[in-house]
């Protein structure tokens, strides 16, 4: 075994190791290998660096980055006004605890109010964090109005990772292994109305549900179905909660997805694109809703410190800026999409895409990544984009033009 016997001797982020010899993304992988747990499936890519929709990677080459890390980046890579907030941050505190009043906190929920309309802000760090909470204020909220704890979510959702949120992630591949889950969670299928009439009653805790299925490969729920699911919650006084993690923050042109629906629910969650690749996720509700979750209730070590807030403060303000231009970029994506050869359909909320393919995803991804453009293969025949919302015009020429490319050949 090889000892690490100084700093040193680790690799950093400069483009030369100890024999002067340039690195290479390759020699990454090996490393990873060695040192990373082996459950994601990563590319041989490494990025040294980036700024607006452009990533570089170690060995210097650029790539249009249209999955934004997931939805994430959404003021693209090393935007000034992020980069600012976040150094300036930093020289001042970064974490205090909730032990504390936090004003970069509070700021950052007075923004999400004033934006949402909702009442109540909590913070965390992740989407799977966010809807673990609305899991436990949803159980809160039954029990202590006596009703049961029956929670409806839809088939193919995601709504995270731990144990709670996997348990309402209706894609049973997921599971597999994990078991035994917590209970009480049960689905139906997404934009069918009338099995989940069947199944409400007054032993419903609340309905779970995303306006748009993401990870299940980018599916927008109809207006009549999710105003449905609404009706449903009211009629039999359940919690309408919102899975927002993916579809927030400006991603679908609307700084939430709920409002170009129209829809009222009592609870959002939101993650993904709020911190602009700052590690942060949020609760929001209603005050009626947030009431429930008193005292030592939950909580939340790292939860909406001064760095995280900091930073989602300078995404709220720019991504409002930015809504505007969204519809723009989309129609301009969709409508080249739907020109390229092998494309079989696009489904679009903003600039949340997905695209239908005769052949296998996976290889379309490789080989524009190859020719500097990234994108995910979110099913085995359906491509994902989510490109920052900063993304010009040029950019999306470019990226159509790199796509059609590989899917001419
Ligand atoms: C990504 C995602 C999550 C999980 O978020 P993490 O930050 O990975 O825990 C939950 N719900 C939806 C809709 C998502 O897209």
């Amino acid at each position: 075994m090889k000892l690490i016997t100084t700093w040193e001797n680790l690799s950093d982020d400069e483009p030369e190791i100890q024999s002067g010899a340039k690195v290479k993304n390759a020699d990454y992988v090996q490393q990873a290998e060695e040192c990373l747990f082996g459950n994601y499936r990563r590319a041989p890519v490494a990025f040294s660096h980036g700024f607006g929709s452009r990533l570089f990677d170690v060995e210097g080459k650029g790539y249009l980055d249209f999955i934004g890390g997931v939805a994430v980046s959404s003021l693209g890579h090393a935007h000034p006004r992020l980069v600012e907030a976040i150094s300036a941050q930093a020289g001042r505190y970064l974490h205090a605890s909730n032990l504390y009043q936090l004003p970069e906190q509070i700021k950052a929920a007075q923004m999400l109010i004033h934006l949402s309309g909702l009442e109540r802000v909590f913070f965390c760090n992740s989407g799977t964090e966010a809807n673990e909470m609305a899991i436990k204020l949803a159980r809160k909220h039954a029990s202590e109005n006596g009703r049961g704890p029956r929670i409806l979510a839809a088939h193919n959702s995601f709504h995270g990772r731990t144990m709670g949120s996997l348990a309402a992630t209706g894609n049973p591949a997921y599971h597999k292994g994990f078991e035994p889950l917590p209970g009480g969670f049960e689905f139906f299928p997404y934009n069918e109305l009338a099995p989940w009439e069947a199944a409400m009653g007054p032993d419903v805790a609340a309905i779970l549900i995303e306006p748009v299925q993401g990870e299940g490969g980018v599916f927008p729920g109809t207006l009549e179905f999710l105003h449905g699911l609404e009706e449903l919650c009211r009629e039999h006084k359940a919690l309408f909660i919102i899975d927002e993690v993916q579809t927030g923050i400006g991603r679908t042109g609307a700084m939430f997805c709920y409002h170009s629906h129209a829809l009222r629910p009592d609870v959002v969650t939101l993650a993904k694109g709020l911190g602009g690749g700052v590690p942060i996720g949020a609760v929001m509700a209603t005050r009626e809703a947030a009431a429930v979750m008193g005292p030592g209730t939950h909580g939340c070590t790292f939860g909406g410190n001064a760095l995280a807030t900091a930073a989602a403060q300078v995404v709220l303000e720019e991504v409002e800026l930015l809504l505007m231009d969204i519809d723009e970029r989309s129609k301009q994506l969709v409508s080249g999409l739907e020109k390229l050869p092998h494309v079989t359909g696009v489904r679009a909320a903003g600039l949340l895409i997905g695209v239908d393919l005769d052949i296998e995803a996976k290889t379309v991804e490789l080989a524009c990544m190859e020719q500097g453009l990234l994108v995910n293969s979110v099913r085995a025949q359906t491509l994902r984009l989510a490109p920052p919302l900063v993304l010009t015009e040029e950019d999306v020429q470019e990226a159509l033009e790199i796509l059609g490319g590989v899917l001419g050949k």
